[in-house]
């Protein structure tokens, strides 16, 4: 059996192939046919280079179908797809591209005079630009290229455990990692995401994520792909735009950011959700506050998941079944997830420790990183997320933060989610994040980054006097900066390391 996740895709589209696959707002159709012919055409092209097998293709365009067609064909192909984020500039690409050695590297025409440049002085063979939107910049448009191409091609044959894409991890606590996922891999996430989140031919899902990270290339893209449904492509983000959307559309991904922007927005309410039959919310710790005020205003109950670059999704909460707040649900279908101590021994329900999974979903290891995959591999083989959690009574998953961010203070653990909700909850607070920073005395001390509601004011000593009513003193922040804003990457995570660096020298 070809293990090709285009040919297992390709088994399952619709019999009517004049069916719509992506719609865009400038009411574009391309049907599952000119899916198969426009990737079979850029196949075509990618197959006359004469790469070697396993060849990166490296791309960093803006969000389009067409850039979703590249990855198809760089599937069809054979080879392995490594997207990268649009806001990169010439220091990140330059490591994205020494590190991963593409043979081919894909950029928009405005960036294709430094783009070509680093890629060329790492010898990368072929630089095109996906297509020729800015005029005279036709230098190598790949759409030019591939266009008399023949629109058939036989996909190739790839075992599951082929490299089908190498994933960079976000770099929210350091450097990206390119993680190695395989056919095998992305298929079986898309199959047991199929199930569980019952989708089905006539979806219609709201695709506004960029497609450079796991949750809108993978998750929203394969979802879709596997049910023959249709998605609506935003280019961005814009809750606006996605208010108009909403009463045709069924399913709608985003990350909390994308929620917590449709609540601004005076116009969203239960009638305008009334086609809607699931908002799924990830990437990012959905805060309770937002799960309920999204509730009350749409009657929807957000479905909130955890997955990460490595793993894709692991953990769901249920379709059918109660959804908490605050937690990411159980593990998915063929997927173990355990909570440990720091000896590996399983904790028990309600206790504190690292998130380790184990399945067909886990990723290949991190590309040219064997020592940092071996440490992060227990020796009965599960993953270490990084992750830190714990389960409850009845099953459901809570992530209290990163293992990297807990914080230890005068020899105690703090976890930082912890304080966080506390500080959350106070009626002048939007939101904030707690982090440690170095202290003489203690090692580490906690300092908590406070953004205030709107018209909302509050120092910091009452904040504090406050928390001493109902915590530890040892968890108590001996520091708490009011700030405009939290850094955010495109994903919506708050940039603790960023946060870390600004504050540390403070105390
Ligand atoms: P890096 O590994 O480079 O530090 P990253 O972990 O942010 O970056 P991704 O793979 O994009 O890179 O993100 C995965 C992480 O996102 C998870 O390990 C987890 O910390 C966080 N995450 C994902 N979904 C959720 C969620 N629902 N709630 C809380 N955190 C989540
Ligand atoms: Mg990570």
């Amino acid at each position: 059996m070809n293990a090709n996740l285009y040919a297992l895709f390709a088994q399952g589209f619709p019999s009517d192939q004049s069916r719509c696959c992506i719609e865009t707002l400038d009411q574009a159709y391309y049907s599952y046919r000119d899916i198969e012919r426009a990737s079979a055409k850029i196949a075509n092209l990618l197959s006359s280079l004469n790469l070697s097998p396993g060849a990166r293709i490296a791309v960093q365009v803006e969000k389009s179908p067409e850039a979703l067609i590249l990855y198809l064909a760089t599937l069809r192909a054979g080879y392995v797809f490594l997207p990268l984020n649009t806001a990169y500039q010439r220091q990140e690409i330059q490591y994205f591209i020494e590190d991963a050695e593409p043979e081919v590297v894909v950029c928009s025409p405005k960036h294709f005079g430094w783009v070509s440049q680093l890629a060329f002085q790492a010898d990368t063979k072929f630089v095109f630009t996906l297509d020729a939107t800015s005029a005279g910049a036709n230098r190598g448009s790949l759409l030019d290229r591939a266009t008399p191409m023949s629109d058939e091609f036989e996909t190739v044959h790839r075992d599951s455990h082929d490299l089908a894409a190498i994933l960079y991890t976000s770099g929210t606590t350091g450097r990206s990692k390119g993680a190695m996922l395989s056919h095998g891999n992305l298929y079986s996430n898309a199959k047991v995401l199929h199930r569980a989140w019952a989708w089905q031919e006539n979806d219609v899902l709201i695709h506004a994520l960029p497609l450079f990270h796991v949750h809108g290339l993978f998750v929203a893209s394969h979802a879709v792909l596997m049910s023959g449904a249709r998605m609506i492509f935003l280019a961005k983000f814009d809750a606006e735009r996605v208010i108009q959307e909403l009463p045709r559309a069924t399913v709608m991904m985003g990350v909390p950011t994308y929620y917590v922007r449709l609540l601004q927005e005076a116009h969203l309410n239960r009638q305008i959700c009334q086609s809607m039959r699931l908002f799924i919310s990830g990437s990012a710790p959905l805060l309770s506050e937002t799960f309920h005020a999204f509730a009350e205003r749409t009657g929807h109950t957000i479905l909130e998941r955890y997955g990460m670059s490595e793993t894709t999704m692991l953990v769901s909460n249920p379709y059918l079944g109660r959804r908490k707040a605050g937690t990411v649900g159980m593990a998915l279908e063929g997927i173990s997830v355990r909570v440990v101590d720091e000896h590996g021994k399983a904790c028990r329900q309600g206790e504190i420790g690292g998130i380790e999974v184990h399945g067909p979903n886990v990723f290949q290891g991190y590309w040219r990183m064997p020592e940092k995959t071996a440490e992060e591999f227990t020796l009965d083989g599960y993953f270490r997320t990084g992750d830190v959690g714990r389960f409850d009574e009845e099953g459901y998953l809570s992530i209290v933060g990163r293992s990297k961010d807990l914080i230890i203070s005068g020899g105690y653990n703090v976890y930082p989610k912890e304080i966080e909700s506390i500080i959350d909850d106070m009626p002048e607070v939007d939101e904030c994040a707690v982090i440690g920073i170095p202290h003489a005395d203690f090692g580490e001390a906690v300092c908590a980054v406070v953004v205030l509601k709107r018209f909302e004011t509050l120092d910091g000593a009452s904040i504090i006097q406050r928390l001493k009513s109902q915590i530890a003193n040892f968890k108590v922040p001996k520091q708490i900066h009011i700030v405009t804003e939290l850094p955010r990457n495109a994903m919506g995570k708050v940039q603790k390391n960023l946060l870390r660096q600004q504050y540390s020298t403070s105390i």
